[in-house]
């Protein structure tokens, strides 16, 4: 039990900090669907082996990069700055003799609009360039707020492949492993069959010695893959979905959209933290200041990425579809999912407000509604019949397959 605990907090662990990273991209070659532009990286020749960190292949200028990587590092220190700003104010505050707090009190009530009138204007302002740099996404026709340019995006998803690279570049596979050759083949299948999307992306593909089932796809078409998807997947339909899953990521522009909204969350609870911290004792404070963040994850950022993930459900089977797979086995994959969980105990302990993925079980759901409109796509692709055995037969077969690499790979939950 305590190793489950402990797993399943390493396991939260790992897929916070992969989270934000996963999936991220973008770049990967101009609109999924007509009038869909995406930022380009200049890529060097197409390469199937593992990088060996090819920065010198990166080509944007510097000023792109301080630009995007700058403004969020200003950023992430904002709320620190609040913080620190708070405990001082009220060093400050509290080392003052009763009459000078008085005047200051008094000194402060004479300025009072002044004050409420500048934190008007201030929260106005970030309205409206909220407002302003709200855009219609060409694919599903939301409207989302990004602020990166397509240069910037770039660069933002090229920065976190490098660092992953750099992080994990004593765990990379060789390039003669047959996993590479499997991943060649289902991603130029995607590729070819999804065409207009992806005719001028260059793909890299990277497999670490990680057994954590994950996948990420990232700027001018980097692959990232962590070995342990091996041992959860069935067969090359179920990898072909969790692939175009990434990609769609990329393609919806997901990271820059993430990356957006920290931001302006940033900026917006800076001066809430600033009173908290100046306001209360610490201890308070800090109760106050975690308790509004949690609520804001549970009410707001959580339930922002499931949808997310959704959307990146939604538009990876449709790739999925035109690569002429059977799609009843990505159905059979969120299944075997949720099975994976309950062996692993993992299951036991999700809590579902809690998570910013959304549960196996009702993504396939979901994915079972999309299943008649998927299956047009594929007609329209002119693909064979679907095989007259529903796979979904197989899941006793699945099943005791998964609990024999359960033994191998305890404790590992799966977010793609
Ligand atoms: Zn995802």
């Amino acid at each position: 039990m305590l190793y489950s605990i402990r797993m399943m907090y390493l396991k939260r662990l790992q897929h916070v900090t992969f989270a934000t990273i996963i999936c991220n991209t973008r770049n990967l070659s101009s609109g999924i669907f007509p009038g869909v532009p995406i930022p380009q990286l200049k890529e060097p020749a197409r390469r199937w082996q593992h990088s060996k960190l090819q920065r010198a292949n990166f080509h944007t200028t510097q000023t792109l990069h301080l630009s995007a990587i700058g403004i969020m590092m200003a950023c992430s220190t904002i709320q620190f700055g609040s913080v620190i700003g708070g405990i001082y104010g009220r060093r400050w505050w509290l080392s003052l003799t009763p009459e000078a707090q008085e005047e200051y009190r008094r000194w402060y009530q004479e300025r009072r609009n002044i004050f409420y009138g500048s934190l008007g204007a201030f929260y106005l302002t970030l309205l409206t360039y909220y407002l302003t740099h709200l855009e219609k996404d060409p694919i599903e026709k939301r409207r989302r707020f990004i602020i990166f340019n397509k240069d910037e995006q770039a660069v933002l998803g090229h920065t976190i492949f490098t660092a992953l690279l750099e992080k994990y570049k004593n765990d990379l596979i060789p390039a003669s492993d047959p996993m590479y050759a499997r991943l060649k083949r289902v991603i130029n299948n995607i590729g070819r069959s999804n065409k207009k999307i992806f005719e001028h992306t260059e793909w890299t593909v990277n497999v670490v010695n990680v057994p954590l089932p994950n996948a990420m796809v990232f700027s001018g078409g980097n692959v990232f893959v962590f070995s342990g998807i091996f041992d959860v997947i069935q067969n090359d339909d179920q990898l072909t979905f969790i692939l175009a899953h990434e990609m769609s990521h990329v393609l919806l522009l997901h990271m820059a959209e993430l990356f957006s909204h920290k931001m302006l969350e940033e900026i917006t609870y800076a001066v809430p933290l600033f009173l908290i911290w100046l306001i209360f004792s610490k201890w308070i404070a800090l109760m106050l200041h975690l308790g509004s963040i949690s609520l804001h994850n549970i009410l707001v950022t959580y339930p922002y990425k499931r949808r997310l993930e959704t959307e990146a459900d939604k538009v990876g089977f449709q790739l999925s579809a035109k690569t002429c797979i059977d799609l009843r086995e990505v159905l059979l994959f969120w299944e075997l999912m949720d099975k994976y969980d309950e062996l692993t105990k993992v299951k036991d302990y999700v809590i579902p407000a809690l998570m910013t993925h959304p549960d196996h079980a009702s993504r396939q759901r979901k994915l079972t509604r999309q299943l008649p409109e998927a299956l047009k796509l594929r007609d329209q692709a002119e693909c064979p019949d679907l095989p007259l055995t529903d796979p979904r037969k197989k899941l006793p077969h699945y099943l005791k397959d998964l609990e024999e690499r359960y033994r191998r790979q305890q404790g590992i939950s799966v977010y793609f």
